[in-house]
């Protein structure tokens, strides 16, 4: 048994990365600034997309595109289940209605032709999801998107430097990128919040700074006036200097963190394929590159005879941290009682709920850590 415990995540941070923060701290101006512009900047080259608007979290993102789009009661939303909460979280707040739509029971994909069936005269967008780093079928969605006249935004989390038919995600379209500290680069907490429409751009950075179509930076070096008007009640979402210092360190090595990643991803599916037990997640063959954001395994818990929580208790008792991405957002407490959603509904979208696991995968692990994991595994299942 390993004598140290493996995380399931840990952020990669250079002592670059921790000097640049420190000039920051002593330049005098820490909070929106000439580094979150070149942050933006540089984010965009890398995406190749239009525009890039940095914020304090992709959840905020999420926020500010459904105040932008107007929408509210009577509209409804088609979201996977399988996703982090806040996305449905956000749609409930705004007084709109979440419309759950099943996945590939093996990509964790929204599945084009459920998204078809569940469009109404009252759907207003359509979210997939880029799970674990891989691509959400681009091409269907887009489609249906044209045909049906509903918008798409993609939520990219888990999909910086992930490719679709060999276009970067977020190069077109609108997306929106996180900065959690488990994501692939980090800003500490932040997102970025792209898009191709220059008029929801303009919405989009208003909004993030109280309604005023400047922000402290614009006023205090681009020579605009102080006296800025609310051109709409907004939030306080802008992303600090102190955080873009960091984010241009990171997206400077965000290939290298992702090929890093692919490797042991690589060599965790050589490694598992050994593992009876253990299904590990298949790669849509439009993914022409994958960001390895997770690594995610379903658990054959007829086959082990033991649930997913003991596994992943049998691993932390073996010093090996998982993380678990997700448990289905349809199942939780509000929404089962407020919604009379209930187990059988999304029957994929159940099933990987019940079974799924994410194994530890960071840049700076190494081949032995990932045998470790699955010498462990291997110790659980004879049991
Ligand atoms: C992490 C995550 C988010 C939210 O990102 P924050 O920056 O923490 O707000 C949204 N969607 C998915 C799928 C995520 O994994």
């Amino acid at each position: 048994m390993r004598s140290t415990f493996l995380p399931f995540s840990r952020p990669s941070i250079s002592e670059a990365d921790i000097a640049a923060v420190a000039e920051v701290l002593r330049s005098g101006w820490i909070t929106t600034g000439p580094k979150t512009a070149a942050f933006e900047d540089a984010f965009k080259d890398y995406v190749g997309c239009a525009r890039a608007i940095a914020l304090s979290s992709a959840t905020a993102g999420m926020h500010l595109v459904l105040k932008a789009m107007g929408i509210g009661p009577g509209d409804e939303v088609i979201t996977p289940a399988m996703t982090w909460v806040s996305t449905v979280n956000l749609i409930v707040l705004a007084g709109a209605v979440p419309v759950f739509v099943d996945i590939h029971r093996d990509t964790l994909m929204l599945l084009p032709d459920a998204v078809e069936n569940a469009l109404s005269p009252r759907t207003r967008l359509i979210i997939p999801v880029h799970f674990a780093g891989a691509s959400a079928d681009m091409t269907e969605l887009g489609r249906i998107s044209q045909q049906s006249g509903v918008p798409l935004v993609e939520d990219a989390a888990h999909a910086l430097g992930t490719r679709h038919k060999g276009g970067h995600v977020g190069r077109e379209g609108t997306a929106i990128f996180s900065f959690h500290p488990i994501k692939n680069i980090t800003t500490g907490e932040g997102g970025m919040f792209t898009t191709d429409a220059p008029d929801m751009a303009e919405h989009i950075n208003r909004l993030k700074f109280h309604g005023l179509g400047v922000d402290a930076y614009d006023r205090e070096t681009r020579g605009r006036v102080p006296q800025a008007e609310v051109w709409e009640p907004g939030y306080k979402y802008n992303m600090t200097d102190i955080a873009a210092a960091l984010g241009l360190g990171q997206l400077a090595r965000v290939d290298e963190f992702n090929r890093k990643r692919e490797a042991l991803a690589m060599r965790y599916r050589e490694r598992l394929s050994e593992v009876d037990e253990i299904y590990p997640l298949s790669i849509p063959s439009d993914t022409t590159q994958h960001a390895w954001h997770l690594f995610v395994v379903r658990l054959d818990t007829d086959r082990a005879g033991l649930g997913r929580d003991e596994f992943m208790a049998g691993l932390k008792e073996r010093n090996i941290g998982t993380g678990l991405h997700f448990r289905a957002v349809h199942l939780q407490k509000y929404y089962r009682e407020s919604m009379g959603m209930k187990p059988g509904m999304l029957p994929n979208t159940d099933w990987n709920s019940d079974r799924i696991c994410s194994l530890p995968l960071f840049p700076d692990m190494n081949f032995a850590d990932v045998d470790d994991v699955v010498e462990a595994i291997k110790d659980i299942l004879s049991r």
